[in-house]
């Protein structure tokens, strides 16, 4: 599976949490997944950053790294142990979001 990565001039993942009012929120917790959404952070102050690889994030459209991180969902499977997670960012460049899919199944 791998990697997806496209972008959009409004934002997709985040789009239920936009009244966030925080940088970084959590908005939901459970064994298997763990969701972050908030007004943006930068990659190295997001809890996940590690785990997600988040210093790694560029725009999707101009590939600036000068983005805010607003949306992430991490997700292991219960059964099979394969990790799986979303992100959004807005490039504070170029003011596009970019949705990151990753799988970790083969
Ligand atoms: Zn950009």
């Amino acid at each position: 599976m791998g990697n997806s990565k496209r972008h959009s001039s409004k934002p997709i993942f985040h789009r239920k949490y936009k009244n966030s009012s925080q940088a970084c929120e959590e908005i939901h917790s459970s064994m298997t997944e763990l969701v972050y959404s908030g007004s943006g952070i930068v990659p190295s102050q997001h809890p996940l950053n590690k785990d997600l690889g988040l210093s790694y994030a560029s725009c999707h459209n101009c590939d600036s790294k000068n983005i805010m991180v607003i949306y992430t969902k991490r997700c292991v499977h219960p059964f099979s142990g394969d990790e799986y997670y979303d992100y959004e960012i807005l490039c504070q460049d170029c003011h596009k979001f970019t949705q990151v899919s990753h799988a970790d199944n083969d």
